[in-house]
C-alpha cells in the first residue's frame, strides 16, 4: 500500500468548482464532450510523438477511446490509450489553472453568478476556456483518474476528488497507459449511466474525433477527417457537428470554408466562423483555435502563427502534407513555411469573405456585425492585407437611407467627376451626424460623406490613407467651398468685415485659438472648430483624451460664419460694448467646442452662459 497524498485545489480552481457544483444547471451534458475531448487530446499527442520518432510505453496498444456506462453503479467510464500523466503533470493539469482565458472565465462565471443571470450560455463555453475537465463535476459527486504517463519507468497514479477543496493522489500500479476517468453521478443526474444518453451525446459532439470511440463495446463514430474528404461528398449537418465538436460549442456556425489547394503548399482546410464574437461579450482576448495537420496527424493543436492576428476568432483544421513531421513545435512556429501557409490561407480567407459580400450578404451582414472590429483591426495591423480588407468594410452614408450601409467601392461608383476625395465625420449616431457642422457644407455641397459611429474608424482611415487613388479624409479637414453662400438671414457680413472681424476675434480670443479664419463652409452654424493640427481631427483627440494618451494641450482653429447673424451683431457690437462682444465670442468658441464634443468642463462656459442671460434681460429685448 502507497500512501495517500491529499492536495489543495488551487484558489481559482476551488472557485471555478464551486460555481459548476453550485449555479451550472442547464447543459449538464456537455461533460461527456469535454472529457472525450481530452481523451482525444491525449492520443493525439502519442500519435505525434510516435510519428516524430520518440519512443513511448506499450508502443503497441493501439490509440482509441473506450466509454462504459453501468447504470447499477451509476457511473460513466472515459478511457484513452493517450499520453497519460505523470504524477507532477496530474497536480499542474488537474489542481492549477494554467491558462489565462480561465481565469477570464471564471471572473465572467463569477460576475453572472452575482447577478443571478441565466446560466445557459456559460456552461457551454466551458470548454472553450480551457477548463473542460472540471465540467465533469456539474454531474458528479466524485471523480476518479487513473493514469500512467507513456515516458519510459513512471509508476500509475490514481487522482480522486468530490469538488470540495481538495484532492488525493496515490500510486495505482495496476492502471496502463493512458488515463481513466470515472465520473460516479449524482443520484438527480443518474440518467448520464443509461447507455442510449451517452451514445446519443457522443454522436451529436463527438462523432468527429480521429479515433475510434466504443461504447459498451460497440464503435460508434466514423473515423475519417472531414477535410479531407471531397466537398461535395460533405452534408451540412456533418461539418456543424464538426464545427461543434472542435469549437466546443452547442450552435451552428455562422460561416464556413472547405478547400484544397495544390499549389503553392498542398493544403486541404476546414475553417468556421464561429456564431458570436465572444471578445465584444467582454471577454478577454481569445486563441486562435485552428489546429494544423499534416496527414491527418495532428503537429499543432492552435496553431498560433497559422493566421495573423486579427483573425484569431476562427476555428478549424488545416492539414497540409508539405509539412515535415519530425518537426518540433516550437521551430514551426517562425519557420518560413509556416509564413508562407500563413499567407496562403489569410488570403484564401479574405477572398472567402469578399464572395460573401457578392453571394450572400445577409449572412455577411450578420458576421459584419459580430467581427467588423478584427477586420478593422486587420487594416491597421496587417499591411500585406490591408487594400483587400478595405474592400469589407462597411458604413452608412448620406447617400443611402438610415440602416443600410455602403462599400467604399461603390462610394467611388458615386463619386462625380469632380470630386477627388471621400469624405466622412463620426458622430455618435445618424442624427448627430447629419446635423453635424462638419456636415452641412458637404451637403450644401451634395457631397456624399459616410457616417461613421466607432471611435475607432478614424483611426483605420489613417492608417488606409487611400481607396482606389481618392484620399480618404475627414469632412473636418476637407477644403470645401460653397459657391454662392445663402444668407440665413438678412443681416451679413461681407469678406473684409469678416476677416476683420476674425482678427478681433482672435486677439480677444488670445490663447484660447490658433486661428480665427472666416469660413467657406458653413450653412446654418455660426462657428466650427478644427484641430488645428494637420494630422488630427476633434473626434480623434476626443478618443485619445479619454485614454489618458493626449501628449500636449490642444489647439483649435475657429471657423467664423460670414452669413449668420450672430456674427453679423458681433461685428456691430465689438465697437459699441466691448465687454459684452468678448463674452460673445468666449461663448461662441466654448458652443463650438460643444458640439465637438471637446468641452469637458461647463463651468466657466456655465458661468459666463449665466451673465449673458442677465445682459440680455437688462436691455430692451
Ligand atoms: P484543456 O483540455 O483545454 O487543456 P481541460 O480542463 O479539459 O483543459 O484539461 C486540463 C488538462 O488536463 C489538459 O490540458 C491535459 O493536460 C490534462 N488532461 C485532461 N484529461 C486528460 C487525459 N485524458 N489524458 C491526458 N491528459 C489529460
Ligand atoms: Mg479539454
Amino acid at each position: 500500500m502507497s500512501a495517500v497524498e491529499k492536495h489543495q485545489f488551487q484558489a481559482e480552481i476551488q472557485q471555478l468548482l464551486d460555481i459548476v457544483i453550485h449555479s451550472l444547471y442547464t447543459d449538464k451534458e456537455i461533460f461527456v464532450r469535454e472529457l472525450i475531448s481530452n481523451a482525444a487530446d491525449a492520443c493525439e499527442k502519442l500519435r505525434f510523438l510516435q510519428t516524430s520518432g520518440q519512443q513511448t510505453e506499450q508502443s503497441e496498444v493501439p490509440l482509441g477511446i473506450t466509454v462504459t456506462t453501468d447504470d447499477t453503479a451509476q457511473t460513466v467510464t472515459i478511457v484513452d490509450t493517450g499520453l497519460g500523466m505523470t504524477h507532477d503533470e496530474l497536480v499542474q493539469n488537474l489542481g492549477t489553472i494554467a491558462h489565462s482565458g480561465s481565469k477570464a472565465f471564471l471572473k465572467q462565471l463569477a460576475q453572472k453568478k452575482a447577478e443571478g443571470e441565466d446560466k445557459k450560455a456559460d456552461a457551454t463555453l466551458i470548454g472553450q476556456f480551457g477548463v473542460g475537465f472540471y465540467s465533469a463535476f456539474m454531474v458528479a459527486r466524485q471523480v476518479k483518474v487513473w493514469t500512467r504517463s507513456c515516458q519510459a519507468g513512471q509508476p500509475g497514479w490514481c487522482w480522486t476528488s468530490d469538488g470540495g477543496g481538495s484532492y488525493e493522489i496515490e500510486q495505482a500500479e495496476e492502471q496502463s497507459r493512458g488515463t481513466k476517468v470515472v465520473v460516479y453521478l449524482k443520484p438527480e443526474d443518474k440518467d448520464f449511466s443509461q447507455s442510449f444518453r451517452i451514445e446519443s451525446l457522443i454522436k451529436r459532439y463527438s462523432n468527429f474525433v480521429s479515433f475510434p470511440i466504443a461504447l459498451n463495446g460497440n464503435t460508434l463514430n466514423t473515423v475519417r477527417a472531414i477535410w479531407s474528404r471531397n466537398k461535395s461528398e460533405v452534408k451540412e449537418e456533418e461539418y456543424d457537428e464538426f464545427y461543434r465538436y472542435i469549437g466546443h460549442d452547442s450552435e451552428k456556425p455562422l460561416l464556413k470554408l472547405h478547400f484544397a489547394a495544390d499549389a503553392p503548399l498542398a493544403i486541404q482546410a476546414v475553417l468556421f466562423v464561429p456564431p458570436r464574437n465572444l471578445e465584444e461579450a467582454g471577454m478577454a482576448r481569445g486563441d486562435l483555435e485552428v489546429h494544423l495537420y499534416c496527414k491527418r496527424v495532428l503537429i499543432q493543436s492552435k496553431a498560433e502563427g497559422l493566421f495573423p492576428e486579427w483573425l484569431r476568432f476562427l476555428k478549424g483544421v488545416v492539414d497540409s502534407e508539405d509539412l515535415p513531421l519530425n518537426i518540433s513545435r516550437e521551430t514551426m512556429q517562425d519557420s518560413s513555411l509556416m509564413q508562407k501557409l500563413n499567407k496562403v490561407l489569410s488570403s484564401r480567407f479574405i477572398k472567402f469573405l469578399e464572395e460573401q459580400t457578392e453571394k450572400n450578404q445577409e449572412v455577411y451582414d450578420k458576421f459584419y456585425a459580430q467581427f467588423s472590429r478584427f477586420l478593422k483591426e486587420g487594416i491597421v495591423t496587417d499591411f500585406t492585407h490591408r487594400d483587400a480588407l478595405a474592400k469589407l468594410i462597411r458604413y452608412e452614408t448620406s447617400a443611402l437611407d438610415k440602416g443600410k450601409t455602403t462599400s467604399l467601392a461603390e462610394y467611388v461608383k458615386r463619386m462625380g467627376p469632380d470630386q477627388k476625395e471621400i469624405y466622412y465625420v463620426l458622430a455618435p449616431n445618424r442624427e448627430s451626424a447629419e446635423s453635424s457642422p462638419y456636415y452641412e457644407g458637404m451637403r450644401a455641397q451634395k457631397l456624399e460623406v459616410l457616417f461613421f459611429s466607432d471611435p475607432w474608424d478614424e483611426f483605420v482611415m489613417d492608417h488606409l490613407h487611400e481607396f482606389e487613388g481618392k484620399p480618404l479624409k475627414s469632412a473636418e479637414k476637407a477644403e470645401i467651398k460653397i459657391e454662392n453662400p445663402q444668407s440665413v438671414s438678412e443681416e451679413k457680413l461681407e469678406l473684409p468685415q469678416a476677416e476683420d472681424l476674425a482678427k478681433w476675434m482672435k486677439a480677444s480670443l488670445g490663447e484660447k485659438v490658433a486661428e480665427v479664419r472666416v469660413s467657406k463652409r458653413l450653412v446654418e452654424s455660426p462657428v466650427l472648430v478644427v484641430d488645428s493640427d494637420r494630422f488630427m481631427t476633434t473626434s480623434m483627440r476626443r478618443i485619445l483624451k479619454s485614454m489618458n494618451k493626449e501628449p500636449q494641450e490642444a489647439k483649435y482653429d475657429l471657423e467664423i460664419n460670414p452669413n449668420h447673424v450672430v456674427l453679423a451683431r458681433l461685428n456691430r457690437v465689438k465697437e459699441e460694448n466691448p465687454r459684452l462682444a468678448v463674452k460673445v465670442a468666449e461663448q461662441l468658441l466654448d458652443n463650438a467646442r460643444a458640439a465637438a464634443g471637446l468641452l469637458e468642463d461647463p463651468r466657466i462656459m456655465v458661468h459666463r452662459m449665466n451673465e449673458l442671460l442677465a445682459d440680455v434681460m437688462s436691455s430692451k429685448v
